[in-house]
């Protein structure tokens, strides 16, 4: 076995191939960004080294970085994870000349698979189903288009260089295509450099079942059963689960050579994923999947494998990349069990589920039994804007599938992050939804019950905001008490808040202070009795235990304070009140009718449609940002004329930043 591996990633991967690394003996070596000196993954590791500033472009991706950082330390091998640089032949390459192992496939087997053309015509060949369509060199439009015709409507457009759900549209009608060609081809050259695309049949009530593939540098090549990945949003997965509902033993016998076919037809070696799309309108049938893609990586949902096989895959990645054979063969491998995981992500459903960045204020994450938790940040973390924003997997092992989404439920429901929003909620209303319950279920489903899984948020929370109110006061007074102001008889003295217009006194004991709650100004007035503090807003009263966490008196809801906002969780859904400061204003919010267009998130702007002077109407798109893996459409929000465009396509904008007004 090695002596010590240098983890090319960061976040919960990094931190899952360290537990296992650090089992097996090998000392850990990390990389990070300056981003992420404080981040989990670094703490976790025996030596951390930096190696750029935060965007990935700079940092995770620079191979001949990464190398220097490996041949220094004498790393005997590298684990690339998933994503970044894992599905890099020339780096898989670099290792191999700089005698370095590469934790992964050969470059060639990488090369073949890397590029959805080729991986499906070399499929083709090996004899496995493929989803009919077009995936030749033609890329003309006209072209493009007749052979959507030909293929008929619905069909799906893919980026060959495609990956995590990017450069893909689904189209419905001729009139559409043109349009729709162009965002996918702006978005894949965008995302991976490449343009070019294939058009292929949409599979009606598709099903995503991919297989787990092993395979060793001896011949061998077993699958490890199969994984559930038709909750998706945006053609990225959100729950996934092993064994896949209404699986037959024939089915899976037919997947499972169809997966091993694909995996010998490149001498595959190590983890790999052969994605099947599958048409689910008449129940499973052997005949009924077709191969979409193979990932050659360590798949992010490998864990609901691992949970019903019991084994380690990141151990016996390293042991096949040492050398050794697979330690079973196909009929030693039985499935025992059901698991289901659930990706944890600082998004913000409610609000389209834009990605929420920020300081941890409070991170919590039920572990009962049955339950495995791999977090990639702990309570001292930040979510950054310039990754990928998921916080945590959590998956559940039951002996039957209800068995394990009720645990899994139970789990989600304990758990609470403040600071960043997250999907906590919509995870657990999609866990106890109906259909899926009942495993009746497409990769349409979330999209058809997006009202009930994320439903908006309905007004302010009264109690959410005169806690928090009073949660900052607290905190503010604690401070304080430190310094040389005191607070007499309950009475503010001297409070150099009192100076700011924010505050106005009116009477001895009681004040009425201005808040930012999620943006918008309101008034709260605070009150004191005794001792206690006390906030009234609206119908809502809140005093708070201020010894230990800001809690209600009922306890139903916790503030809690970090960098001058109180997070105010109240049955999962959370309010952020802030001290009103007047150069902060609510104006830095989209929607507002203020006329000026701001970046509703750190990102990058892809597509300006306006130009100066030019008059829009209510509603036109204006311009596109992107961040993570999401276009963004700025709209504009009356009839008007554009002036003061203040930033140009290709350029990286930060949340709030001014693009351009509507006058
Ligand atoms: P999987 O099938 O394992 O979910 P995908 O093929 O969807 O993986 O994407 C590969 C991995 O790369 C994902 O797990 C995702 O986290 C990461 N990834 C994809 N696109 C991006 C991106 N733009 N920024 C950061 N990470 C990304
Ligand atoms: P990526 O590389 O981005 O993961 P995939 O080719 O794996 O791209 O497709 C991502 C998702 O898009 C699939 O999981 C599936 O939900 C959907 N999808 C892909 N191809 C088809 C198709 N032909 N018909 C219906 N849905 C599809
Ligand atoms: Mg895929």
């Amino acid at each position: 076995m090695f002596k010590s591996v240098l983890i090319a990633n960061r976040g919960e991967i990094a931190c899952r191939v360290m537990r296992t690394a650090r089992s097996l003996g090998l000392r850990t070596i990390a990389v990070h960004s300056s981003a992420d000196r404080n981040a989990l993954h670094v703490r976790s590791a025996d030596e951390a080294y930096e190696i750029g500033p935060a965007p990935a472009a700079q940092s995770y991706l620079r191979a001949e970085r990464i190398l220097d950082v490996a041949k220094r330390t004498g790393a005997a091998c590298i684990h690339p994870g998933y994503g970044f640089l894992s599905e890099n032949a020339e780096f898989a390459e670099a290792c191999a000349a700089a005698g370095i192992i590469f934790v992964g496939p050969s470059p060639s087997a990488i090369r073949a698979m890397g590029l959805k053309d080729e991986a499906k015509a070399l499929m083709r060949r090996a004899g496995v189903p493929v989803v009919p369509g077009y995936d030749g060199a033609e890329q003309n439009m006209e072209f493009l288009r007749a052979e959507a015709v030909r293929i008929g409507f619905p069909v799906l457009i893919k980026a060959v260089a495609g990956g995590g759900g990017k450069g893909m549209r689904r189209v419905e009608r001729a009139e559409d295509f043109a349009e729709a060609l162009a965002g996918a081809q702006r978005e894949a050259q965008n995302a991976f450099g490449n343009s070019r695309v294939l058009i292929e049949k949409y599979i009606l009530a598709p099903r995503h079942i991919e297989m787990q593939v092993f395979g060793d540098s001896f011949g061998n090549a077993v699958h490890l059963f199969e994984r559930d990945c038709s909750l998706q949003r945006r053609h990225q997965k959100v729950i996934e689960e092993a064994p896949a509902p209404g699986m037959t033993q024939e089915m899976r016998a037919a997947m499972g050579a169809a997966a091993v076919a694909a995996a010998k037809a490149v001498n595959y070696t190590g983890a790999g994923t052969v994605e099947f799309i599958v048409d689910g309108s008449q129940g499973l049938r052997p005949d009924g999947f077709w191969f979409m893609e193979m990932n050659t990586r360590l798949q992010v949902e490998h864990p609901v494998t691992e949970a019903i096989t019991g084994l380690d895959l990141v151990e016996l990645q390293f042991r096949v990349a040492a050398g050794e054979a697979l330690p079973f063969t196909q009929e030693d491998l039985s499935i025992n069990g059901h698991a289901v995981e659930a990706r944890l992500y600082a998004e913000d459903p409610s609000n389209g589920f834009l990605p929420s960045t920020g300081p941890i204020a409070a991170l919590y994450l039920a572990q009962p039994g049955g339950i495995r938790v791999d977090a990639g940040v702990d309570e001292k973390g930040e979510v950054t804007p310039f990754y990928d924003p998921m916080i945590a997997k959590v998956i559940a092992l039951g002996d039957t599938r209800e068995d394990a989404l009720t645990m899994l439920h139970h789990a989600l429901a304990a758990s609470y992050v403040a600071g960043p929003r997250t999907n906590r909620d919509f995870l657990t209303r999609l866990i106890g939804s109906f259909g899926f319950m009942h495993g009746d279920f497409d990769t349409g489903y979330i999209d058809e019950h997006i009202e009930q899984l994320a439903p908006s948020r309905d007004g302010v929370d009264e109690r959410a905001v005169a806690l928090g109110a009073v949660a900052l006061l607290n905190e503010r007074r604690r401070d304080l008490l430190e310094a040389p102001l005191y607070a007499r008889g309950g009475v503010y003295y001297r409070d150099p808040w009192d100076a700011g217009d924010a505050f106005q006194l009116s009477g001895p004991r009681a004040l009425d202070i201005a808040v930012d709650v999620d943006g918008a100004r309101k008034t709260v007035r605070i009150e004191w009795r005794k001792d206690e503090m006390c906030g009234v807003f609206g119908g809502a009263r809140e005093s708070a235990d201020w010894e230990m966490e800001w809690t209600s008196r009922d306890r139903a809801l916790n503030a809690y304070v970090k960098d001058g906002a109180a997070y105010v969780l109240h049955r999962g859904e959370q309010t952020i009140v802030r001290l009103h400061d007047p150069a902060h204003g609510a104006g830095a919010h989209a929607g507002e009718s203020d006329g000026v267009i701001r970046s509703p998130m750190h990102g990058k702007v892809v597509a300006l449609f306006v130009a100066e002077g030019e008059r829009v109407h209510r509603g036109q798109r204006l311009a596109i940002v992107e961040a993570m893996k999401m276009e963004h459409v700025l709209a504009a929000p009356s009839d008007g004329v554009v002036i003061g465009i203040s930033a140009a396509a290709g350029q990286q904008v930060a949340q709030g930043a001014k693009l351009m007004m509507v006058e």
